[in-house]
């Protein structure tokens, strides 16, 4: 997928697929995390990439798909938190002698959980480079390439805390990170600690707000395109239904297949079933730690 605008600013989109891991689903099929999508944008010298995956063998990956390009890479921009988007931004930066870049929340939130590593993330997947966090902030969240603005929007809570987007005005661009997805399962454990999907639901609001054409999800089927309209309807329509679900799915099992049979298409059912558990777990048993419960769905 790409797009190129008659201007000097292009992006294109590099979607790496899941680690290897163990296990099975309630259906009985492998357990497999999403595919995970990665932006570049390039200026005529320069350019900048954002959330650059988790193991070593995606960040070689990447970073072969990254020199083809033939710009000097400035910048590694991080979306949010979750080590899945980040934890081999290291090897990238020092691969491409290029800077580290994130919002204050989202470098609070990614010490939370490079600390949470052993805990859950190399439980189940091999092969993830050391990652200290080395993300530094840029002044009022802007900074630029070759003179474009590129600006990092918080917009709070969505499938994490937190979180942000990158809008490219230039190029009428939202790299979402987790806030929208395309074509694939959301997660959905974070509504359980905050009581809803109001703060996710007005995170989206904040992105339609810059009015962009493209928008790319952080988690999307890679032959689909950037629209931003559809792509914002259909996380809307993938909340409304989670929201629906909740009231008459008795079960995370219940909750994992209505799911299943309502997106058969949606890759990432690893990543549904972790958040069915979640969703389901923390309201059945409110003596215990939502956290504690959280990681374990993932194991
Ligand atoms: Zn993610």
């Amino acid at each position: 997928m790409s797009t190129t605008q008659p201007r000097t600013l292009s992006y294109d989109v590099f979607v790496n697929d899941p680690p290897p891991q163990d296990g099975t689903l309630p259906n009985g099929e492998p357990k497999r995390f999403s595919p995970m999508a990665s932006t570049l944008i390039c200026s005529s010298e320069d350019a900048v990439l954002t959330d650059p995956g988790m193991t070593i063998d995606q960040a070689r990956v990447l970073g072969d798909w990254v020199a083809s390009k033939a710009r000097t890479l400035t910048d590694i921009f991080v979306t949010h938190a979750h080590g899945d988007h980040w934890f081999a931004a290291g090897l990238l930066a020092e691969r491409f002698g290029a800077r580290v870049v994130a919002s204050a929340g989202t470098i609070a939130q990614m010490e939370r959980n490079a600390a949470a590593r052993p805990l859950l993330w190399d439980k189940v997947y091999a092969g993830i480079p050391p990652s200290p966090v080395t993300a530094v902030t840029v002044p009022d969240n802007h900074f630029t390439l070759e003179g474009h603005e590129l600006v990092i929007v918080e917009v709070g809570t969505t499938d994490s805390e937190d979180t942000t987007v990158l809008h490219v005005p230039d190029l009428e661009l939202v790299v979402a990170g987790d806030v929208i997805y395309n074509g694939v399962h959301m997660y959905l454990a974070q509504p359980a600690f905050e009581g809803g999907f109001g703060p996710w639901r007005a995170a989206i609001d904040t992105v339609e707000s810059l009015e962009p054409r493209h928008i790319v999800a952080g988690h999307q089927n890679k032959e689909l395109d950037d629209d931003a309209e559809r792509t914002i309807a259909e996380t809307r329509q993938y909340l409304d239904d989670a929201q629906a679900l909740l009231q008459t799915e008795k079960t995370a099992v219940d909750f994992f297949n209505a799911k299943v049979e309502r997106y058969p298409n949606h890759r990432g059912r690893y990543v549904l079933w972790a958040g069915a558990q979640t969703l389901y777990g923390v309201p059945a048993h409110p003596d215990e730690d939502p956290r504690k419960i959280s990681v374990a769905s993932w194991l």
